[in-house]
């Protein structure tokens, strides 16, 4: 008589018969294996870990607290030699998520404005030297980008900048400024960055921006009636 081999049971929680490999494998068990299948396990120990959360946070906190040394030593090694994968990671999901991330920040500076303006503060008066010695050596490197910035910054208080003021007539008035330089270099005389309309003229105004720019010669400017154009002004 042929000896059926028998590889399958009932499950002792939901009764249904499955083969051998679909119960847990216990070495105490009969076969083997678990009296109840994967299924019910899983089911069950899911339940448990729901009904018993508080206590397994806290022995798995325990058990932090007690390895801790170990740990930290573990994490610094996983991080060591997956150096190009984590960075990889990082700028991959930064990627992914830049409109959260742009949105995130934004509506950190609103909700602590008062704590960053108060930080800022604290933080210049704690580098004043070495905040101005910064700004004395990038203004001696961009004597042109410095005299944009001021009549740009006349012109708007004068309410005289566009607001579709962009990168080109920043582009422009920085060009007209190292023109001037330049002329005034091969021509000996003085040049001046004009606005071609002045900006607060006593019949008309017009606007700081690319198409109002112009460079002529300091003579030239002094003599046009309007002496208190702001680009010439002060400079
Ligand atoms: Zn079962």
């Amino acid at each position: 008589m042929a000896t059926e081999i028998i590889n399958e049971k009932a499950c002792k929680k939901c009764w249904e018969v499955k083969s051998f490999d679909l119960f847990p494998k216990d070495a105490r068990g009969k076969n083997g294996i678990r009296g109840t299948c994967k299924v019910c396990r899983a089911v069950y120990q899911k339940q448990y870990q729901a009904n018993n959360a508080v206590e397994i946070a806290a022995k798995r906190k325990q058990y932090n607290s007690y390895n801790a040394v170990k740990i930290a030593k573990k994490k610094e090694q996983y991080q060591a030699d997956n150096a190009v994968k984590i960075a990889a990671h990082q700028k991959q999901y930064q990627v992914d998520n830049a409109v959260e991330i742009a949105a995130y920040k934004k509506q950190y500076a609103i909700d602590n404005a008062v704590e960053i303006a108060a930080y800022k503060k604290q933080y210049n008066l704690d580098h004043a030297v070495k905040i101005a010695a910064q700004k004395k050596e990038y203004q001696a490197a961009n004597p042109e980008k410095v005299s944009a910035n001021r009549a740009k910054y006349r012109a708007a208080k004068l309410k005289a900048i566009p607001s579709w003021f962009g990168e080109l007539d920043k582009f422009v008035i920085e060009e007209a400024y190292t023109l001037a330089k330049h002329r005034e270099e091969l021509t000996g005389i003085k040049w001046h960055v004009d606005h071609t309309v002045p900006l607060q003229g006593k019949l008309v105004s017009d606007l700081h921006c690319a198409d109002n720019i112009q460079v002529i010669t300091a003579t030239e400017n002094l003599s046009k009636s309007n002496k208190w154009d702001p680009l010439t002004n002060g400079n």
